[in-house]
């Protein structure tokens, strides 16, 4: 891997003298990248979801790394070879999670009869979060749980969603307070506290007062 850190670093800086290089495959939850330049250590921590991954593709990622980080252009062509990649391993992934939810508990579909949990997801993702959130394995829940409203899963990196939501009489609004909330798990993993599990930390739940319709989606629930 060096000798591929010094020949795309070549080509971005031909006279520069050489930082050190240091590279690790890092188990992000969606595939990201990230690069950082300390006292001439230039630390790169790709997705190990690229691990393996052919050499074009790894040279693309790290051109597309450097380049950003000395403000030179992106070469389009790494960047398409890059992206196809990805997005190729990421349906992929995504193929096998819904295998593997489907064969262990019985996954139902994001479309549902009114609301489609994809599209929910999707609006919520850009108007609260930038479009920052890889999106998860969307799904209602085969039951009408009043119990379970909503629930993330992280070993597979699903939202499932009580089927009570999906019906004409149900506002958006409170289907998108449920998932808003699932979502703001993807943001604030679960944090460990003097040996506590911390689910809905302080951060947590300063993000979910800042939903616009808290009040009228909570009065809601109640007539559930
Ligand atoms: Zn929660």
């Amino acid at each position: 891997m060096l000798p591929l850190l010094h020949e795309t670093y070549r080509e971005l800086r031909p006279r520069a003298p050489l930082p050190e290089f240091e590279l690790q495959f890092y188990p992000f939850a969606n595939i990201n990248n990230t690069i950082r330049l300390t006292d001439g250590r230039m630390r790169l921590r790709l997705s190990d979801l690229l691990e393996g991954a052919p050499e074009p593709i790894l040279k693309a990622i790290v051109h597309i790394l450097l380049a950003k980080i000395y403000r030179k252009p992106i070469d389009t062509g790494h960047t398409s070879r890059y992206r196809r990649y990805v997005a190729s391993r990421e349906m992929m992934q995504k193929a096998q999670q819904v295998r593997q939810l489907r064969g262990r508990k019985r996954i139902e579909s994001a479309q549902g009869a009114y609301y489609d949990l994809d599209e929910v997801f999707e609006t919520l993702n850009l108007r609260f979060f930038h479009g920052l959130l890889g999106r998860p394995v969307m799904s209602w829940s085969a039951e009408r749980s009043r119990r379970l409203l909503g629930h993330y899963d992280p070993a597979h990196n699903a939202i499932i969603i009580s089927k009570i939501f999906d019906q004409a009489r149900v506002p958006r609004l409170a289907v998108e307070y449920i998932v808003y909330h699932e979502m703001l798990h993807l943001k604030h993993p679960v944090k460990m506290r003097g040996g506590r599990r911390c689910v809905h930390g302080k951060e947590f739940r300063e993000d979910e007062e800042a939903f616009p319709y808290l009040q009228e989606a909570r009065l809601f629930l109640k007539t559930l």
